[in-house]
């Protein structure tokens, strides 16, 4: 569903991704884990074309990534992106901010698109919040609001950069447990996570990053019982 080929991008002299070659199966859930700076946003961000490349291909459901207008924003639906900082709308209100897009890109009329809007709101947990604004709701929340919005897109896969990491503890779970339902729901997922809960349990595969290059790629189990690469095993002993 997702494939890049030979993927180079520098920022400046820094080679941040260096000869990325990844594909990604329909309903197949990646956890992408790896140092600071070793380019797992940079991965992401490419994907739907936040940023991008400076050589290879980027593929999502067959289709070369397009540079702009219409087709940009289709993909940008298509490709579901939730952040760490929950980036909602601050000025719209929780039913607004999960209506809009299906409205304006996806061509919904108002009634169709709150339908769905609330539907989804009830599936992440925060019906009852849906005439609030995103600064009366907690961070979980929010974050929950944000996937939701990117749900109502009716996405083909979705891209999470570190959704938690800017969450109290106690809120982490609440959002790990949608993430969890939305994984075994079928959705195709690109996780970018320190949660190795949420990888042993919900990855099909964990890609190490390091220094913008794939170091490994295996499975769950494989990749915390037996890390093959100096850089792996290093990493793992400072973060479990
Ligand atoms: P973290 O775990 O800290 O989020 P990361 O793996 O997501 O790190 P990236 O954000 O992809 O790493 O950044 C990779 C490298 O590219 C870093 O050295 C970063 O400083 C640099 N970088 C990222 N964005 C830009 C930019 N817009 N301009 C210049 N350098 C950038
Ligand atoms: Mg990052």
């Amino acid at each position: 569903l997702v494939v890049l080929k030979n993927v180079d991008k520098h920022f400046g002299a820094l080679h941040v991704l260096q000869s990325i070659d990844l594909t990604i199966d329909r309903g197949e859930v990646v956890v992408v884990i790896g140092p600071s700076g070793s380019g797992k946003s940079t991965l992401c961000r490419a994907i739907n074309r936040l940023e991008t490349i400076d050589s290879g291909e980027i593929f999502v459901d067959g289709r070369p990534l397009p540079a702009e207008g219409r087709e940009l924003a289709g993909l940008r639906a298509d490709v579901g992106m939730v952040f760490q900082s929950f980036n909602l709308f601050a000025h719209k209100t929780v039913l607004e901010n999960v209506t809009l897009g299906q409205i304006r890109v996806r061509k919904k009329d108002k009634k169709a698109a709150e339908t769905r809007g609330r539907q989804l709101l009830d599936r992440v947990g925060v019906a009852s919040q849906a005439d609030k604004y995103p600064a009366q709701l907690s961070g979980g929340q929010q974050q929950r609001v944000a996937i939701a919005r990117a749900l109502a897109m009716d996405p083909k896969v979705m891209l999470f950069d570190e959704p938690t990491s800017a969450l109290d503890p106690e809120m982490i779970n609440e959002v790990l447990e949608v993430m969890q339902q939305l994984a075994r729901d079928g959705m195709t997922m690109v996780v970018v996570t320190h949660e190795m809960g949420f990888a042993r349990s919900a990855a099909n595969r964990v890609v190490f990053m390091a220094d913008g290059r794939i170091v490994e790629e295996t499975t769950p189990d494989e990749f915390f019982s037996n890390p093959r690469s100096e850089r792996a095993k290093d990493f793992l002993s400072k973060i479990l």
